[in-house]
């Protein structure tokens, strides 16, 4: 069995937003040579996720608004995590938006249904953070 690591490197300006990282994915999967087997990709940071979902403005703009009404990011008091910091609501989104996706590799494709694309999610920007693609097989 083969195994490939990379980790890939973001530095969102802002505070939140989505960003399609299917190509960076495509590209560790023709680096790695693995014809069959799993993509893992996950964020490894606990403000940021990474989830699969259609790369369309409205759903994204959608996610923003569902997001902001489950926990929103102020006031900074409502939240007992913000007595050191100001990011809970980061915390709680990235929880409900997942860390990671792992994704088919069949004959050396990212084997995805219909409209699937992968993306990074950021909910407390402006720093560089990393994202893990672990890929076995052979
Ligand atoms: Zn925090």
């Amino acid at each position: 069995m083969k195994s490939f690591r990379k980790e890939l490197w973001f530095e969102i300006k802002g505070r939140r937003a989505f960003q399609n990282i299917t190509e960076q994915v495509e590209d560790c999967l023709r680096e790695s040579a693995i014809r069959e087997g799993l993509c893992l990709v996950n964020a490894m940071h606990i403000t940021a996720s990474i989830f699969i979902n259609d790369d369309e403005s409205g759903l994204h703009n959608d996610f923003e608004v569902w997001l902001e009404g489950l926990a929103p990011e102020k006031p900074y008091s409502r939240y007992r995590h913000n007595r050191a910091e100001d990011n809970a609501d980061a915390h709680l989104k990235r929880t409900i938006m997942g860390r990671e996706v792992v994704v088919a590799v069949t004959n050396g494709k990212l084997d995805f249904g219909p409209w699937e694309q992968i993306f990074y999610g950021e909910f407390d920007g402006n720093r560089r953070k990393r994202v893990l693609v672990k890929i076995i097989g052979e």
